[in-house]
């Protein structure tokens, strides 16, 4: 596979604006939803070029679904178990998770931070 920068189709812009102005985690589907006029296939494989060349995210939810994401800058999730709400959280790492590839000889193309447990929103609920 290819590492050149490829040129972005029009499609491709199309989903990135979708992405950008919802300014959310998104679903194949509601991505597809947006762009109705776009044979399924086609969106999908834009998503998947897009996500190869590292200008969206896809993560993967445990329930199985995935969801697309615009990459702004570099951040950390957190998936609450019980609600399935996915939080962005944006911190400083003492020393960021490339570095600390790096250090073991590795060459990194992307990191993916992702921590699990129960939002703010659910103990909340739970304690009232
Ligand atoms: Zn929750
Ligand atoms: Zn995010």
């Amino acid at each position: 596979m290819s590492r050149g920068k490829e040129k972005l189709t029009p499609l491709m812009h199309r989903v990135l604006q979708t992405l950008s102005e919802n300014q959310v985690h998104l679903t194949a589907d509601e991505i597809l939803n947006h762009l109705d006029d776009v044979g399924r296939a086609t969106v999908y494989r834009a998503l998947d070029r897009l996500c190869e060349q590292g200008i969206i995210n896809r993560l993967s939810l445990e329930g199985g679904t995935s969801v697309y994401e615009y990459v702004r800058e570099p951040h950390m999730h957190f998936i609450c178990r019980q609600c399935g709400n996915l939080y962005d959280i944006h911190a400083e790492f003492s020393l960021p998770l490339e570095q600390i590839v790096a250090k073991c000889g590795h060459s990194v193309m992307k990191t993916d931070v992702t921590a699990y447990g129960i939002c703010k929103n659910c103990l909340m609920a739970e304690s009232n």
